[in-house]
């Protein structure tokens, strides 16, 4: 029987196993359906965690070089009336932790594959079906080949077929807002290196430096009026006529982007799973904890899952079945608190700042000025502490 761990799906959390476990010494083949890597456009922020594990997976630099380090978060009414920010460069300093990064995400996958072993990657290879017995785990590709590996990781992403075959009662949830979004090449009205958002009645944008000249937004819709497959073109009126009245620039952005890189879709995540994985199936990122993106920090977990997990398989026998079972346990244990935290927190955010009545948008602006905004620095604060731990285990120190 082979020791291979075979990796089902090259987004970024697969990519950061196939990272992680090559560091671990453990030998792998990762398949990934698309004939090539490509992030749908759009920017992405790398939250301080995440880029804590990346340096620890020797990438974090890599990521940095394409992006832009986010200096300052910063959130106002629709008005423009200032509700709160956190002044991240100030508690890296502080933390020794990292900066957070904003990148496109094409780039962000270009700095991973660096740190990857493309010889141990098949492109173009759908896995159609897995299952397991007590000695190994067998996928079949879409051409009617297997392959068997001592351990799976299904990094499938939030459609995960191997989630549904595991715990098909599993489902995924709808939020009662959408999102559209763009990458565009736009000076930063708000300033370099800042993150940028602005909370109206059910109409809500982030806008974020990528570096590069490009700008990273995202628009948070309560009442869409163009259906999902409706005509880009009217999609981007729909938000000029929308955030016409916003500060000044926000309009400009919007005005610049080309339709054709518009991106509109429903948000969703998924529900806890009772444990992230079976026998010899382990589920990692999106797949095991699928987070609507309302902190921008999904990757991030996706990215502290492979650098656990790897951890834990370093000293693993895999063809000891009560090994894998105490790694499973350990796994889920460390990780599923934080992730399942950041779901119902970024879910309940995502109810919030979608309220769109004028009593309701009034309230929470009073509440994010006072006592929510308060919380959110020292949430945030909390975060760079935590990842300074995580930087100086890598740095030995
Ligand atoms: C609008 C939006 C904004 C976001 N913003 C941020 C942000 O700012 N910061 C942040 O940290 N996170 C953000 N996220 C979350 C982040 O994008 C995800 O957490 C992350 O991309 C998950 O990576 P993944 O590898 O787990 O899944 P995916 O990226 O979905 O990758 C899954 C991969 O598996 C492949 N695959 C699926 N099935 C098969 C199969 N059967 N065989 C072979 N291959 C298969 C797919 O082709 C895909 O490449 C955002 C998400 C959304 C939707």
């Amino acid at each position: 029987m082979s020791g291979r761990v075979i990796i089902v799906g090259g987004g970024i959390g697969g990519l950061c196993a196939s990272i992680a476990l090559r560091q671990a010494g453990i030998e792998t083949v990762l398949y990934e359906q698309a004939e090539r890597f490509s992030e749908v456009g759009s920017g992405i922020q790398v939250w301080v965690k995440g880029m804590a594990a990346l340096g620890q997976l020797g990438v974090a630099e890599q990521v940095r070089a394409v992006g832009a380090d986010v200096n300052l978060h910063q959130f106002f009414t629709a008005g423009g009336a200032p509700l709160y920010r956190a002044d991240l460069a100030a508690f890296a300093h502080e933390y020794g932790a990292p900066a957070p990064v904003m990148v496109s995400r094409t780039g962000l996958v270009d700095a991973l594959l660096t740190g990857v072993d493309m010889t141990t990657v098949r492109l173009g290879r759908r896995v159609t079906d897995v299952r397991q017995d007590d000695a190994q785990v067998t996928v079949t590709l879409d051409d009617g080949s297997e392959d068997t590996g001592a351990l799976l990781i299904a990094a499938d992403g939030i459609n995960s077929a191997t989630r549904t075959r595991l715990f098909p009662e599993v489902r995924v949830r709808t939020a009662s807002y959408r999102y559209a979004r763009s990458l565009v090449t736009h000076p930063a009205p708000f300033g370099a290196n800042t993150f940028s958002m602005f909370f109206g009645r059910g109409n809500r944008i982030a806008i974020g430096d990528c570096g590069n000249g490009e700008l990273y937004w995202l628009v948070g819709l309560k009442k869409p009026t163009v259906p999902l497959d409706g005509d880009n073109g009217n999609l981007k009126a729909d938000l000029l006529r929308r955030f016409r009245s916003f500060p000044e620039g926000i309009a400009s952005v919007i005005e610049a982007t080309d339709p054709a890189a518009l991106i509109h879709h429903a948000v969703r995540d998924v529900e806890p799973i009772p444990t992230w994985g079976k026998g010899r199936i382990f589920l990692l990122g999106d797949s095991a904890h699928a987070t609507t993106p309302n902190l921008g920090r999904g990757s991030g977990q996706a990215m502290l899952d492979a650098i656990t997990l790897s951890a834990l398989l370093r000293t693993t026998d895999l063809t000891d079945n009560d090994q894998l079972a105490r790694v499973l346990a350990d796994y889920s244990g460390r990780r599923k608190p934080e992730a399942e935290a950041l779901q119902r927190t970024s879910w309940s955010i995502g109810n919030i700042t979608s309220w769109d009545s004028i009593a309701m948008t009034t309230a929470r602006n009073f509440i994010m000025r006072t006592i929510a905004g308060r919380k959110q620095i020292a949430g945030i604060r909390a975060q760079f502490a935590e990842a300074s731990t995580l930087t100086a285990a890598t740095s030995g120190g």
